[in-house]
């Protein structure tokens, strides 16, 4: 079990735009289990390699069908296909969206920080796994956020960027007030 170094934001590494991945070694392998240990070890559903200071097209999910978490849709949500299971995204391309839908979402880059975030209700996406084999999803409800919210994250793009300047301003400032220890150069 290796968990890695989350980096909190303002990292620079959270706002450059990823790498298509090209090997499907065991390096790479290993990596995405270490990703897996790190999101079971900090209690997160998902995990993009830039908040882990990797610049590789890399997503990590698993969403427990019982959380103990702020979102105030967790307790009313159905179970799904999707919970509980261990999904990794490499190279993901969003194909298609449909509706729009608001969660309240966190980021294990920004420490305690829940706010609102817009974005579709429902999502396809084409992935590699970390074997090199293609595969599509349908995702709904949180697995469709946590997704937009993971491929944001290789897209350079953290979550303050989809909220108002209001709200992205005040979250910046709480993010620079703690004097963050874990900023890289
Ligand atoms: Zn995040």
């Amino acid at each position: 079990m290796t968990a890695l170094r989350i980096f909190e934001w303002p990292s620079k590494v959270l706002e450059v735009p990823a790498q298509e991945v090209v090997l499907f070694d065991n390096a790479l392998r290993a990596f995405v289990a270490d990703m897996h240990d790190t999101m079971k070890e900090t209690a997160g559903i998902g995990l993009a390699a830039n908040q882990v200071g990797d610049l590789r097209r890399i997503v990590t999910i698993e969403i427990p069908s019982v959380r103990n978490d702020k979102s105030e849709k967790s307790a009313t949500e159905e179970p799904k296909w999707w919970h509980n299971k261990r999904f990794t995204f490499i190279n993901p391309v969003v194909t298609n969206s449909e509706g729009t839908d608001r969660w309240q979402e966190g980021c294990l880059s920004f420490p305690d920080i829940f706010d609102f975030v817009e974005r579709a209700s429902e999502v396809w996406v084409k992935a590699f796994d970390e074997n090199g084999k293609e595969f599509e999803v349908h995702a709904d409800g949180l697995f469709a956020v946590c997704l937009q919210h993971e491929i944001d994250h290789i897209n350079g793009i953290v979550f303050f960027k989809r909220m108002s300047k209001l709200k992205s301003d005040r979250i910046k400032a709480k993010m620079l007030k703690r004097g963050n220890i874990h900023v890289d150069a």
